[in-house]
């Protein structure tokens, strides 16, 4: 018999993470089943369910000293109790302590029995948020006790864990739940996972402490700390998740690296006709990124490569030149865009760039309907469409492709990471998965990319095409529109040409045409001697156009504008943008406005337009868009600003859903995350799988789906 080698092993042989629920007293079949709801179903899931927030209620306050905002203990007598109705039964407590100033306690659900216990007099501790009401402060539903005469009042020892919970278990019933399991956590060495020698020469907290302090803080933690995140302990177990978030992309990417895509290695001959027939030569940057892809797409497994590169870095081309090469080796390209003007663009860039070379670039947005849908389907089923410009009506169902090699995603952001994550299996029928290249013109942050896309190789077009001027930016009082309006009549006596641009908080493309159309004829009446033109998301696509023609041909001088040209506009000569209400738009969204001027070598300028007053942020915005036009140094203010989550447009999509770890103030431990993350994957790689089964659980499961 060949001798076993567990038996001669050490480490004991049941793990007490790994113990179902079930184990711990007082957890029946029934508590198992709820607890299951919140993804938890062994004991070590409960060691990492994780505190929201705490309450305090190792305090009494003052009814004097609250403040709206405030989560605090209070102890009050009451001095008047009222049952009403209006619009739906109503219960109000007003108490009243040395302070003399009176809270009114609100309940919108209660029983008869309750109102009986709280006559008049009645001493109760209360636990609740306050709140601004109508007549004075108020807490809506607080957790009260009550007190009994001559009793004294108990305060808690240590701050109170708030954990994310479910209908049907309380606060203190899961608390205490927790609170068993965390009996059984093991000594260090049978819980720490990060190997000593990688983890030691970080010198961080011991995750059995680092465990213990944020599920018990000891009575004299320091509050504010432990509220901002920056302590020790939780330092610790962010490292620790963002390590796990990291070795599960890392995971799913180097599954679907094991996946099998078609080697496209072409001679280059499309790739040489397209370069000599462009009127520029690429960058230092476009062609570094481009031998990337190229050597990406050459290889049988999927290319997952994200580019990114500054607004008018020249994205396009490189996109280009990998759909070329994918097309010389017999296979189709998909090429998305978020807008539908933005997928114009590229439509009208790559007939110009392909046709020549004898192409067929085809037209696939939700717009195209009917015999025209029908025909362009067809031509993409027969592989007799090389290229497919499209909105993300191309992801939709139907669009089947004869052979398709690549898919090219531009303006990633934009983009949730499901559709991402569906993308890659777009085409995949039979054995071959195509080539994945994503385009983004927001630059993310060195340190937030490691972790957000963790599983793609990321290139950076990291220079601008040579000749452009830097912009100069200004920001205005709306009060002086007037002048601004002086500004552009001079400009366009010089032959400049001038954007418009008019924001709105709304989404509706509808208000937003409205203020244009309201703007537009401002500027008409205003500017008498010029061309004002105008356009619109609401506009047909052949109107649109027309009119970018038409300003393309320098036969408008002033565009009047949604939104709609925050991407893929390109008109050299324009070289003033005027932005509108510039104070409501993120910075993103402003650094991508800008950069419709600066495009050709005339020195351009953006006014940024505000209404007073300016709150705090959109001051510090509008000053990081005069100081700087740098798109990463934006990037990086932005994420200061606004947090990971709208940075990458993922908020909704859940991808960025930590327990404790928080981007914008913990992205800079991720060059240690990495590291880490690469010496266990590669000595430890059973450690990487523990790891990813403890903080995330069941979703490593779905995600592997
Ligand atoms: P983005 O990266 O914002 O998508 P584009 O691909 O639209 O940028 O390129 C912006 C402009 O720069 C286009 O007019 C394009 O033709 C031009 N361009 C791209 N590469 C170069 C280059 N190497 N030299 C000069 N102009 C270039
Ligand atoms: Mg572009």
């Amino acid at each position: 018999m060949a001798p076993s080698v567990r038996s001669t092993s050490t480490a004991p042989s049941v793990d007490p993470g790994r113990a179902p629920l079930t184990t711990l007293g007082g957890v029946g079949p029934a508590l198992a089943e709820t607890l299951g709801k919140l993804g938890l179903r062994e004991v070590q899931d409960l060691w990492f369910h994780l505190p929201l927030r705490y309450e305090d209620r190792t305090r009494v306050v003052s009814i004097g000293d609250l403040r709206p905002g405030d989560h605090a203990q209070v102890e009050g007598t009451v001095d008047f109790v009222e049952r009403g109705f209006r619009f739906r039964p109503q219960l109000k407590v007003i108490v009243s302590d040395d302070s003399g100033r009176a809270l009114l306690l609100r309940f919108f659900h209660f029983r008869k029995s309750q109102v009986d216990q709280l006559p008049k007099g009645t001493r109760l501790l209360c636990f609740g948020e306050v709140r601004q009401g109508p007549q004075g402060l108020e807490m809506v539903h607080p957790q009260y006790q009550r007190i009994e005469v001559g009793e004294p009042v108990v305060v808690d020892e240590r701050l109170t864990p708030v954990y994310p919970t479910t209908e049907g278990l309380g606060p203190r019933r899961l608390g205490s739940v927790i609170a068993k399991a965390l009996a059984h956590l093991p000594a260090d060495d049978r819980l720490e996972l990060i190997p000593e020698d990688v983890g030691q020469p970080l010198g961080m907290a011991s995750l059995r402490d680092a465990l213990l302090y944020v599920h018990r803080p000891p009575p004299d933690v320091d509050l504010r700390q432990l509220e901002l995140g920056t302590h020790p302990a939780q330092k610790r177990l962010a490292f620790e998740e963002l390590l796990t978030q990291h070795l599960t992309l890392r995971r799913m990417r180097a599954a679907v690296k094991k996946r099998k895509s078609p080697a496209l290695k072409s001679a280059g001959s499309l790739r040489d006709r397209l370069l000599a027939s462009l009127p520029f030569a690429l960058t230092k940057a476009q062609a570094r990124v481009s031998t990337e892809v190229a050597r990406d797409l050459s290889r049988p497994h999927p290319m997952l490569r994200l580019v990114q590169g500054d607004v008018g870095s020249g994205k396009t081309v490189v996109a280009a030149l990998a759909a070329v090469a994918a097309v010389e080796s017999g296979y189709q390209v998909a090429l998305m865009a978020p807008t539908e003007l933005l997928a114009e663009q590229h439509l009208r860039n790559f007939r110009a760039w392909l046709e020549p070379m004898g192409l067929e670039v085809e037209w696939l947005a939700g717009k195209v309907q009917g015999k025209a849908r029908k025909s362009a389907l067809a031509r993409v089923a027969d592989g007799s469409a090389h290229v497919v410009v499209g909105t993300h009506a191309l992801m939709q169902e139907g669009v089947a492709f004869a052979k398709l090699g690549l898919v090219i995603v531009d303006e990633q952001h934009r983009f949730g990471v499901h559709q991402r994550l569906a993308l890659r299996d777009k085409g995949a029928e039979g054995e071959l998965i195509p080539h994945q290249l994503v385009l983004t013109a927001t630059p993310i942050p060195r340190t937030l990319a490691m972790s957000a896309y963790a599983d793609l190789d990321v290139s950076s077009i990291d220079e601008l095409p040579p000749g452009r001027t830097p912009v100069q930016t200004v920001a205005i009082s709306n009060e002086r529109r007037y002048d601004v309006m002086e500004r552009i009549h001079a400009a366009c006596m010089e032959g400049r040409q001038v954007y418009w641009v008019c924001t709105l908080i709304e989404e509706s493309e509808q208000l937003n045409a409205q203020a244009a159309e309201v703007a537009h004829a401002e500027l008409v009446a205003g500017l008498p001697d010029l061309a004002v033109a105008l356009i619109h998301g609401r506009m047909k696509p052949k109107e649109k156009q027309a009119v970018m023609d038409a300003f393309k041909r320098g036969e408008i001088a002033v565009l009047v504008a949604t939104t709609v040209i925050e991407v893929g506009v390109d008109v050299p000569n324009a070289s003033l943008m005027v932005i509108e209400n510039s104070e409501r738009l993120g910075l993103a969204q402003l650094h991508q406005l800008r950069g419709r001027v600066g495009r050709g070598s005339i020195a351009s300028s953006c006014v940024l337009l505000y209404q007073t007053p300016l709150s705090r942020l959109a001051k510090e915005r509008l000053q990081v868009m005069r100081e700087t036009n740098d798109g990463f140094r934006i990037a990086e203010k932005d994420l200061e600003l606004r947090g990971p989550g709208e940075v990458l447009g993922t908020r909704q999509t859940g991808q960025l859903q930590f327990r404790i770890a928080d981007l914008s103030r913990d992205a800079h431990l991720m060059p240690d995350v990495q590291r880490v993350a690469e010496a266990m994957m590669r000595d430890h790689p059973a450690r990487c799988e523990r790891l990813i089964a403890r903080w995330v659980g069941d979703a490593a499961r779905y995600v592997d789906a």
